[in-house]
């Protein structure tokens, strides 16, 4: 076999990578295809793991988009058990951690990330737990029992979203965050006031600015010191310091990597007949902006979709506005385009206490916006915002500030 009629190959069955699978089909591609994982389950979408999943509301067949049967009937061989232990880019070859080498006609690297260890605990601990696949939230669902006392470091999404499940589930939480304010990497420091208010409101007990100094017990951590000396009791900890994308295949293969694997506009990597999706894969909305990563659900999908489109030879850029959502107990965050803290920003009151801001450009366009509200109430906003991101008008701030003043007039003519 030479390399032009081996397999299509994607290594990481996660959501970009099975999404790439089930697209290659559905556009066509009849030809051998083999989706390589290291979980045993079939690709699945992850928002569920930290509110549905553990709550026992949903179970794995509710975030799986191609389940077994789904992946048979359209002749995606799933790998699992056999990773990828070396990639020779030059060859179009593969080897598998068996010895088993495979020739791939065009290979999609889309292998994500893991959670970040602590660097105090960098061994297994039992009531140390993680949440970044289907069997971590199983294991920490086990263990988030009525009147347990959680200790979550991290006041990302992941801690937040997490806290906000065990305190419905009957926890005691405390949540502790280096930073002097929560999901400060991705939103802006009105959002993150609403969201520690609301936390505290449920009962939360956040401490800002504070990191983990050290865990404390053995073989179980019953406490953790913090860098201010204080000690809290605790039956366990969960963390959620971010993620570091698996990039170590690809480095190792010499191909280029920054803080993810570099890919062109089309999703190219540096190696012919080799793309990079999700969580994994850096790329530039603009050739002349900066590279960025976006681990993202909605990222997930759309680079993987579009690397498969490209694998068949369709050449598109990629092109899609970024966003993301967060489930807090009964409200919601939505975000859409860019809130870069360059661009200026207005601000709106929206229904039931929530708040929508926006982020224009120097000529009053928008780029971007964020809501905060109860339940769904924010997401047709949203929504609208987005249309108005890709239509362009120029936007009056007192018009924008005002909640009488509807979104749709600026998309009409
Ligand atoms: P995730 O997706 O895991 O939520 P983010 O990067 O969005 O990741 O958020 C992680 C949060 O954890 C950040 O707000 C960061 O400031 C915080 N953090 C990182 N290290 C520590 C630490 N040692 N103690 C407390 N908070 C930390």
């Amino acid at each position: 076999m030479n390399a032009a009629n081996a397999p299509m190959v994607i290594i990481g069955a996660g959501h970009s990578g099975g999404r790439a699978a089930m697209t290659l089909r559905a556009e066509g591609y009849e030809g051998p295809l083999l989706l390589i994982g290291d979980e045993v389950h079939p690709p699945y979408e992850r928002p569920p793991l930290s509110k549905g999943i553990l709550q026992g509301a949903t179970d794995l067949a509710g975030c799986t988009f191609c389940d077994a049967a789904q992946l048979a009937e359209a002749g995606i061989e799933h790998l699992v058990g056999n990773p990828v232990a070396r990639l020779a880019a030059q060859d179009h070859q593969l080897v598998l951690q068996d010895g088993r080498a495979l020739l791939y006609s065009k290979l999609l690297l889309a292998t994500g990330g893991r959670a970040r260890r602590l660097p105090m605990a960098p061994a297994a601990l039992a009531n140390v737990l993680y949440l970044r696949t289907h069997d971590e939230a199983l294991a920490l669902r086990d263990q988030l029992q009525p009147g347990a006392r959680l200790l979550v470091v991290g006041g990302g999404f992941i801690g937040l979203e997490v806290a906000a499940t065990a305190r419905l589930l009957g926890c005691a939480v405390t949540l502790v965050e280096a930073g002097p304010r929560l999901a400060g990497r991705a939103l802006p420091a009105q959002i993150s006031d609403r969201l520690l208010a609301l936390h505290r409101e449920r009962g939360v007990d956040v401490r800002l600015d504070v990191g983990l100094e050290r865990l404390l017990g053995s073989p179980q951590v019953d406490a953790v010191e913090l860098t201010d000396g204080q000690r809290i009791a605790c039956d366990l900890v969960v963390v959620g310091i971010g993620m570091q994308p698996n990039t170590e295949l690809a480095a190792a293969a010499g191909l280029e990597v920054g803080q993810g694997i570099r890919v062109d506009d089309q999703l190219r990597a540096s190696a012919p007949d080799i793309y990079a999706a999700g969580d994994v894969c850096e790329f530039r909305l603009h050739p002349a902006g900066e590279y960025q990563r976006q681990e993202t659900w909605r990222n997930a999908e759309a680079q993987g979709r579009h690397a498969a489109l490209n694998m068949l030879g369709a050449g598109l850029p990629f092109a899609v506005i970024p966003g993301f959502w967060s489930d807090q107990y009964d409200w919601s965050l939505q975000t859409t385009g860019v809130l870069a803290g360059s661009l200026h920003t207005v601000s709106r009151s929206t229904a039931g206490d929530g708040l929508l801001m926006f982020y224009l450009d120097a000529e009053q366009r928008l780029q971007g916006a964020c809501g905060w509200g109860p339940g769904n109430s924010v997401a047709k906003d949203i929504k609208l915002c987005e249309r108005l991101i890709t239509a362009g008008p120029v936007l009056r701030t007192d018009a924008l500030a005002d909640p009488g003043q509807p979104l749709k007039q600026w998309l009409r003519g």
